[in-house]
């Protein structure tokens, strides 16, 4: 999925911790926002991090609320739940499974690294888990390919996609393949 570019409150002037403010002194002083060959990276905010550390692992979990009577999806994340305004949360596991729901095919003026794969799909997938919810991310042939590599022609809406994670620059980055071969 893209990321929203929310600015983060964690910085190294806040940092409470003796641990943070090693990390502060010893790591980057700014999250790095775009690769070497000019992709755009996520940039997390403390609610939407754990996103990106279960993609690490090859997950899709969505923030779910952990109120006992509630248990709704809170997608994008945020600290409170939009239905019981309970604070608990918890990461739900999806299936990585989904249907496109809506998709956009960008052409340029768009970044140099973009334009260069223009036109490209992006995808608004309904996950078969949660229907309440859409994730927005590219449609490729395979992890790792490039963004055009699907062919215009196979693209419908309501077809049926898994998720798989592409390594950028040390991130794991969620893609769509069709689940359909050809
Ligand atoms: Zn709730």
């Amino acid at each position: 999925m893209t990321t929203m570019r929310t600015p983060t409150a964690k910085t190294a002037k806040t940092a409470k911790t003796a641990k943070e403010a090693t990390t502060a002194k010893t790591g980057p002083t700014a999250p790095r926002t775009v690769t070497d060959g000019g992709l755009l990276l996520p940039v997390p905010d403390a609610d939407g991090a754990p996103f990106w550390e279960y993609a690490a692992r090859g997950e899709l979990r969505v923030q779910a609320c952990a109120a006992p009577d509630c248990g709704e999806l809170r997608f994008p994340p945020r600290p409170c739940c939009p239905h019981c305004r309970s604070f608990d949360s918890e990461w739900r596991l999806m299936s990585g499974r989904g249907r496109v729901w809506s998709y956009v095919r960008p052409h340029p003026p768009l970044l140099p690294a973009y334009a260069e794969q223009a036109p490209y799909h992006v995808i608004l997938v309904e996950p078969a888990d949660a229907p309440g919810i859409r994730l927005a991310g590219n449609l490729v042939s395979a992890a790792g390919a490039a963004l055009d590599s699907v062919d215009p022609e196979r693209l419908r809406i309501g077809a049926r996609v898994q998720v798989v994670f592409t390594e950028l620059d040390g991130v794991a980055l969620p893609q769509w393949v069709l689940e359909r071969a050809s």
